[in-house]
């Protein structure tokens, strides 16, 4: 099988960052001046890694294209991972926005909306209650102090290489069989050991093992990961997963936040799944910060027993800005009128042409990659079969090819997700954009493997 040689991709690095530094003058004149007050030139740490050196600055987006300053136009897989899944701007989310500035924010106080957002996610997520948080972190955060409230217990329990977020808890990965920080964890407030314990996804036997200690209130899982690449579960795997942490008295969180690809209500409508609680986020409210979890009515009835009126504001549960009006608001029409059944079945027409698109290129270059697909959700991998688990995964990770696919990619006009080679569709994709994503890709691969570009 071709392996594509490193000295040739080194050079086509040069040539494409050569390129992009060529092609986005105005961006890289902010990039400098963003350096004066903007640490790192960056209004967030993780922005340093985007390819090319600076991040684009965009002027405007909608559907699934936006524009930068160099007035260059991009399809957008990316769909700001996850939270611009809706497609950017949609016209339904934008007129629900746009009436509700007119009559205000934040109350704290409910509106109607909060009572139809509730209805409509218990109806996909099959859980009776909801509760709205600002951000996915947020409402793992919330789901874990429930958990730990209800059961008494000090640990969570959490798949290695997982991400959910900025959750001190789960910062945690295995070295050696032993659980530490996660390589890049700034600052731990404790030692993730004593909080944590992690196995690896699909090891059916260290997760018996770790939850007969006892000690665990939760499992915080994705229904398949996506934060290390797709890795899905294996078959039996979310049976024995439901098995084992309900005989061990273990809460099930089930983090539905990028698994929303699956569709509607997610994999737990999808594969008829039975978590206790599920947080959901990113695209909820077409890009305003939005957060759901729900829960069973016996955590509900375990927690209302909890708390008491008088400290309910107390209980390590907040966000002042959670729920506001302007964010239900955009929640219901996104929920109604945006990311709708009759959107997802599109998307995945499109997600279906994404992969049999790549497919097609690996196959005719005969190299040792492949594709995997969670709905509307797509991306390939630079090895031969899929990864087990997320250790099998972070181990297979190749960051300087990584840093060619992405950046030829920037350079032709398409957005990947970054931090592996993801591709989302929003209800706004067209196949058009699919196939220009197939013809750079093939593009890419060639010019790897010595071929013509
Ligand atoms: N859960 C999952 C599965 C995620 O992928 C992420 C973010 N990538 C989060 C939670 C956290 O979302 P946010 O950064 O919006 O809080």
């Amino acid at each position: 099988m071709p392996q594509p040689d490193r000295n040739r991709l080194k050079s086509l690095l040069t040539r494409e960052q050569e390129r992009f530094e060529r092609e986005h003058p105005r961006s890289r004149a902010l990039a400098a001046s963003a350096r004066e007050h903007l640490a790192g030139g960056v209004p967030m740490p993780w922005m340093v890694r985007w390819p090319g050196g600076y991040p684009l600055f965009v002027t405007a987006a909608t559907g699934a294209r936006f524009r930068d300053v160099d007035d260059r136009e991009y399809v957008d897989f990316c769909l700001g991972d996850t939270g611009a899944m809706t497609g950017h701007a949609p016209p339904a989310a934008v007129a629900a926005i746009r009436a509700q500035l007119e009559r205000g924010l934040t109350f704290m106080l409910p509106t109607e909306d909060a009572i139809a957002v509730a209805a409509e996610l218990a109806r996909r997520f099959g859980l009776p209650f909801w509760q709205i948080a600002t951000t996915a972190t947020d409402a793992n955060r919330f789901a874990i102090r429930l958990a730990r409230r209800i059961t008494g217990r000090p640990k969570i329990l959490v798949f290695n290489w997982c991400y959910h977020g900025t959750v001190d808890e789960t910062f945690a990965v295995l070295a050696g069989g032993r659980v530490v920080p996660r390589p890049g964890n700034l600052g731990p407030p404790v030692d993730p050991a004593w909080t944590t314990r992690v196995v690896e996804w699909n090891d059916f036997a260290a997760l018996e093992r770790e939850l007969a200690a006892g000690d665990v209130a939760c499992v915080l899982a994705e229904p398949a990961m996506t934060n290390v690449g797709i890795v899905l579960p294996a078959p039996g795997f979310h049976d024995h997963l439901r098995a084992v942490t309900r005989r061990t008295g273990t809460l099930l969180i089930l983090d539905e936040t990028h698994t929303l690809s699956a569709g509607p209500g997610g994999c737990t409508l999808r594969d008829g799944l039975e978590p206790d609680l599920v947080t959901v986020g990113k695209p909820l409210a077409s890009g305003l910060a939005a957060a759901a979890y729900g829960f069973s009515a016996d955590v509900a009835a375990r927690v209302q027993a909890a708390v008491r009126v008088d400290e309910s504001d107390t209980g390590g549960i907040g966000g002042t800005l959670a729920g506001n009006a302007l964010v239900m608001a955009a929640m219901r029409a996104t929920l109604e009128k945006v990311l709708t059944a009759e959107a997802y079945v599109r998307m995945f027409v499109l997600a279906e042409r994404f992969e049999a698109g790549v497919t097609a290129v690996i196959a005719e270059q005969g190299l040792p990659w492949i594709v995997q697909r969670l709905g509307a959700r797509v991306e390939y991998w630079f090895r031969d079969s899929p990864p087990r688990n997320g250790g099998e995964a972070a181990a297979s990770v190749d960051p300087e090819l990584d840093r060619y696919m992405h950046l030829t990619a920037l350079n032709r006009g398409i957005l990947m997700t970054p931090f592996h080679n993801m591709a989302l569709m929003s209800p706004a994709t067209t196949a058009a954009d699919v196939d220009h994503h197939t013809a750079v890709f093939r593009e890419s691969v060639a010019a790897l493997l010595g071929g013509t570009a």
